[in-house]
């Protein structure tokens, strides 16, 4: 962040004073678009073009690389009158190069930036190039081709300076740059746990219901409301209630999961209570007391599926 921060005495005394105004407008200029609330877009195009006035550039561009993406991209550039044309493949190696490095580093005309790489400079001039650092991982690199006279360009800088002013402006722009790039970029790991979280949470509320549920049945365990008719509405009612709250209950002879029905048997005439269920077998009703019984509740399977359904839902799923 900027925040307030000014340009550093020893970066600006390297500039002739006739131009130390111009600098420190760019440099407040830059700093408040940073401060504001404009879009990532905005941001490097406009700061690409205040870089390339404040070091004298002529053709720069910012590179960013989205985390577990192999290869940086360009996200805005500057050409002038520089005719990138096909040098972007050894562009590529020295952006590869500047996302390896912590610092800052210039490269003349046909020179390597260290002996490891092979890349050379393939501009007419000295090129500048920095990486943007986010807590270690490097998120994007600024590039920016200085005149051939570089890096005597911009005021009287010394090597050391140009690259502590990329530096320094490149720690300023480093977590608007971040925010505004990877602020969308949720990261997988926390969001699983965060849903994680949420499904423990609704358990506990669904056990809450049905403990509640449990507890105001049980007041009607035993109970008999004197025809076929009122129990069926009853134990319909019960049923509906336990249906919208993914709820069954536990047969207490097999234990499975069933639909409580209320059915008239025999001789007796308000009707028996029946647990309905799909066993190995097919359907399936056990129990059958005359009042209404003492429930278990218990969560509702899921849906049986038709062996086609079964392979439509697999293909889904994949
Ligand atoms: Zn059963």
């Amino acid at each position: 962040m900027f925040g307030n921060r000014p340009i550093p005495d020893e970066i600006l005394q390297t500039f002739d004073w006739q131009e130390q105004q111009a600098v420190q407008n760019e440099y407040q200029y830059v700093a408040r678009l940073a401060a504001g609330d404009c879009g990532l877009d905005e941001l490097l195009g406009q700061f690409l073009s205040h870089a390339v006035r404040l070091f004298g550039a002529s053709a720069g561009a910012i590179w960013l690389r989205a985390p577990g993406q192999a290869k940086p991209a360009i996200r805005v550039e500057r050409s002038g009158q520089v005719c990138w044309g096909d040098m972007k493949p050894q562009r590529e190696v020295l952006v590869r190069h500047a996302f390896a490095r912590t610092r800052a580093f210039l490269v003349e005309t046909g020179g390597t930036p260290d002996c490891r790489t092979s890349a050379r400079n393939p501009f007419d001039g000295y090129l500048l190039l920095g990486p943007i650092d986010s807590q270690g991982d490097r998120v994007g690199a600024f590039e920016l081709l200085l005149g051939t006279q570089s890096p005597r360009q911009v005021g009287n800088c010394p090597p050391h300076a140009i690259i502590d002013w990329l530096d320094y402006l490149s720690a300023g722009l480093r977590r608007e740059i971040e925010q505004r790039f990877l602020g969308n970029l949720a990261p997988l790991q926390p969001a699983l746990v965060n849903l994680a979280a949420t499904q423990a949470e609704i358990e506990g509320y669904k056990r809450a219901i049905a403990v509640s549920l449990e507890v105001t049945l049980d007041s009607y365990a035993g109970a008999n409301f004197g025809s076929l008719s009122n129990n069926r509405t009853f134990t319909k009612k019960v049923q509906e209630l336990l249906d919208a709250n993914g709820l069954r209950v536990a047969c207490p002879e097999c234990g499975s999961p069933a639909i409580l029905r209320c059915q008239p048997a025999g001789n007796a005439k308000s009707g028996v209570f029946l647990y309905d269920h799909y066993l190995e077998g097919g359907r399936t009703f056990h129990g059958g007391p005359t009042t209404f019984p003492k429930l278990r509740l218990v969560s509702k399977p899921p849906r049986r599926t038709s062996p086609q359904e079964g392979l439509l839902r697999r293909a889904a799923d994949n």
